[in-house]
């Protein structure tokens, strides 16, 4: 089978590899409809994880199942499923204490296009296929369901860490789609005002949409000096940090008052200087004493959440297409999209690509 790869760090490019077998609790999916994420270029172009040889990209897709094991219950071939980017091991010790994200270690949950194949291949591998599979509704647009496995769940994640209060004001830092869905997360979660900080007016619009009552941009100076200003100097809530480079910490935390949560989904490809350090502003956190707290985590995977994301759509409590600006059809223009995200031209959310089938 054929498979879009990283092939060293800063190279990309298709290649051949044997179509992965099924253990008995697994399943093999072909994909309908992928996507490709920021994280795929930190992987590649900033070798943020260390170096992988011909290592098959992606982890946003639904499918269909291919092939079942024998012990797998709730799910035959032909079916269309929706499959998380986390895929974790659920009888393992990490589920138990509640961080089903980080099992086998830090961040083991995540397993496409980091310790094996990603979903970028014309058959895929899943493993416990009951636990990490969902039916895919059968109205739900491609191009929402597709944002299901990592941009909602991340995005909501930012939200939920954040402790909202109902009424509470939040930041959310960034409004790429993982940033777009924790504004729209931070919504659900009964926030009062929300500051969405960026330029692109795609995102600007959909961020409005989503439920952002300020648009900040740094454009117009200082975005700590803008948000403290339109808060009396008090600053937010909570901040959800969803991009930028090390020195956004300086700024969630700056802006945030006591009692906060400074949430981040951001994933850091790279640090400051030699000793590859996050920088946390030392007055800003009160010496080490302000009662600001920091959060961190990764993608929230399974079938019970991805079940749960479904019935927002469903109910209509947000549009994730609203995100798909860019859409692709067929398999052999995967490359053409992920080369756009690493590109992100201006009027680019989130590039989709569908599948015939
Ligand atoms: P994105 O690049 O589309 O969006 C990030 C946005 O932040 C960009 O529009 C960028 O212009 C903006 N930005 C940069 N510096 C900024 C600043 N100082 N202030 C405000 N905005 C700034 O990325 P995305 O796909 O939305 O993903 C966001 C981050 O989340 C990425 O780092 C991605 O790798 C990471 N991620 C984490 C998880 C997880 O499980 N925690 C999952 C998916 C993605
Ligand atoms: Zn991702």
């Amino acid at each position: 089978m054929k498979g879009l790869a990283m092939l060293r760090i800063g190279e990309i490019g298709w290649i051949e590899k044997e179509r992965p077998t099924c253990g008995p609790r697994d399943a093999i999916v072909r994909p309908l409809a992928l996507a490709p994420c920021t994280s795929d270029i930190h992987t590649v172009w900033e070798g943020a994880i260390g170096d992988r040889h011909n290592l098959i990209l992606g982890h946003e897709a639904l499918g269909t199942v291919d092939e079942v094991g024998s012990e797998v219950r709730d799910f035959k071939p032909g079916d269309r499923v929706i499959v998380p980017a986390i895929t974790p091991d659920w009888d393992s010790e990490a589920v138990q204490r509640g961080f089903s994200s980080q099992t086998g270690g830090p961040l083991g949950g995540w397993k496409f296009s980091n310790s094996k194949d990603g979903v970028f291949g014309e058959y895929f591998h899943v493993n416990l296929a009951d636990n990490n599979l969902a039916h895919l509704p059968a109205d739900m647009p491609l191009e929402a369901g597709v944002m299901l496995p990592d941009m909602l769940s991340t995005g909501f994640l930012g939200a939920e860490n954040a402790r909202i209060a109902i009424g509470a004001t939040v930041a959310v830092l960034g409004i790429g789609p993982v940033g777009l869905s924790a504004v729209a997360g931070a919504r659900l979660r009964g926030a009062g005002r929300i500051f969405a900080v960026g330029t692109r007016p795609a995102a600007v619009r959909v961020a409005k949409e989503y439920g952002a009552t300020d648009i900040v941009s740094y454009k117009d100076g200082d975005t700590v000096e803008q948000i403290l200003r339109a808060t009396g100097g008090t600053g937010v809530d909570a901040v959800i940090v969803a991009g930028g480079g090390p020195e956004i910490l300086m700024d969630a935390i700056n802006m945030a008052k006591a009692g906060s949560v400074i949430s981040n989904v951001n994933y850091f490809g790279s640090g400051l200087g030699d000793k590859d350090v996050l920088p946390v502003p030392r007055v800003g956190w009160g010496f080490g004493m302000a009662d600001k707290d920091i959060a961190t985590g990764l993608c929230p995977g399974g079938r019970v959440r991805m079940e749960r994301l479904a019935e927002v759509v469903k109910y209509g409590r947000m549009d994730p297409s609203l995100m798909a600006t860019h859409v692709f059809r067929g398999f052999d223009s995967l490359e053409e999209a992920l080369l756009l995200m690493k590109e992100k031209p201006r009027d680019l959310i989130k590039p989709v690509v569908l599948l015939d089938r």
